[in-house]
Parts: C-alpha cells; sequence; structure tokens
C-alpha cells in the first residue's frame, strides 16, 4: 500500500463517521451519554484538515498527525485512544512511504497494543478492543494484502457483534453493570467501519 492509499483510508473513514455519526450517536444513547458519533466526527474532520495542510508521502507522519488532532480535539474516552492507536501507529511507520502485509500488521499491533496499555480493557470487556484484537489476529495468517485485509474487516465485523451480549466492564457503559447487556458497543462500531474503510481502500 502507498501513502496515497494511507490518506484515502484517513478520509474515507473520516467520511463514513460523518454518514453514520448519528448510529454511533445512538448507540451511545443506549449504554453511554451519546457523543460518540459527534466525537469522531469532530476528531476526523480535524484529522483530514491536518492532513491537507501537508504534502504527504510519509506514511507515519500522516498517522501520527491524525492521532494528535484526535488526541487534541476529541474529548471523552474514545479520542485519546484512538489518539494512541493512531500515535503507536505512526511510530511504527515513520518514515515510510509504502507497507506490505507485514508492515501494515506490525502497525496495527503497536497501535492495539498502545490502546491497551492505556485502556487497559481485556477481551470481553465490551469495548472497541473487542473488534481490534479479531482484526488483528486476522491479519496474523498473512496471504495476499487485500484477502487479509478484508479478512481482518470481517473479523472486526464478528467482534463488534459479538459485544452485544456483553456486559460491560471499562468505561461510561459499565456503570449500567447488567444493563449494558443487549447493546452493540459504539466504538467497537468504529473500530470496525475503520478497518472496513482500510479493506475498501489499502488493498
Ligand atoms: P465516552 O465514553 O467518554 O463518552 P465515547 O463515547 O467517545 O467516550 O467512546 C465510548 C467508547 O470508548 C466505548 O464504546 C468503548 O468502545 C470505548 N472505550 C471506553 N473505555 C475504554 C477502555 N478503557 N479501553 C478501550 N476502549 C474503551
Ligand atoms: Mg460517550
Amino acid at each position: 500500500m502507498t501513502s496515497e492509499q494511507v490518506r484515502d483510508w484517513l478520509r474515507r473513514f473520516a467520511d463514513v463517521v460523518s454518514e453514520k455519526r448519528m448510529e454511533l450517536v445512538r448507540l451511545d444513547t443506549a449504554i453511554g451519554d451519546g457523543d460518540h458519533g459527534t466525537n469522531m466526527d469532530r476528531g476526523m474532520k480535524k484529522a483530514v484538515e491536518k492532513l491537507d495542510s501537508t504534502e504527504g508521502g510519509d506514511i507515519g507522519a500522516d498517522l501520527k498527525a491524525v492521532g494528535m488532532a484526535l488526541v487534541s480535539s476529541v474529548g471523552g474516552a474514545a479520542g485519546p485512544l484512538y489518539g494512541t492507536v493512531f500515535l503507536q501507529m505512526g511510530s511504527t511507520t515513520a518514515g515510510k512511504s509504502e507497507l506490505d502485509l507485514d508492515g501494515w500488521t506490525a502497525a496495527v499491533e503497536a497501535g492495539v497494543k498502545g490502546l491497551q496499555a492505556r485502556g487497559k480493557a481485556e477481551p470481553g470487556d465490551k469495548t472497541m478492543v473487542d473488534a481490534w484484537l479479531p482484526a488483528l489476529a486476522a491479519l496474523r495468517e498473512g496471504g495476499d494484502l487485500g484477502e487479509a485485509l478484508t479478512r481482518s474487516a470481517d473479523a472486526a465485523e464478528e467482534g463488534m457483534k459479538a459485544t452485544t451480549p456483553m456486559e460491560a466492564r471499562k468505561g461510561r457503559a459499565s456503570y449500567l453493570g447488567p444493563r449494558s447487556i443487549g447493546h452493540q458497543d459504539p466504538g467497537a462500531t468504529s473500530t470496525y467501519l475503520l478497518l472496513r474503510a482500510a479493506a475498501e481502500t489499502l488493498g
């Protein structure tokens, strides 16, 4: 994948988040405070502004710019958590203008590691981690880049759906205890959208 494709991915995600803003708000209204869609939309709009003001060519620099935009413009849990993912992905890919599947997998691995170091969520806690971890496992199976990206988006989708029957143990939704059961996690949903956009643009 080229640095131009990585920029296309980030722009596509910004568009998708904007389109699905109300769906993410609705999911977060059920088990949180209803701001996930607006948070992500605001953050990704800032991220795209940053991308538009730089030249591109360095995948790591672009990913770091997005991470900084999210950390600095998004309140709530998800902004800093996604910010960490992008910042870690950016460190791993610093100075690179192209990535193969191994490079992409290493970047996602570093991102998820940073996410868990910061948020302390484990699988089954009903968070975005439940979409990220299966997606990473699918990437590690290797093979053709396009196929691996599609497999990882499919795995994120399964992980997202699997959050519905879970009881939340991290984040705002955990305050609801058993009442969080029966609702799909908003952060796992935005992670699925991010990884589906990756499969559509990076393969
Ligand atoms: P807030 O919960 O502060 O309102 P958002 O609504 O933007 O922030 O994001 C909520 C999402 O953040 C949840 O759906 C969940 O996926 C994710 N999340 C919350 N806490 C954690 C955590 N500790 N680790 C990983 N993800 C988390
Ligand atoms: Mg919220």
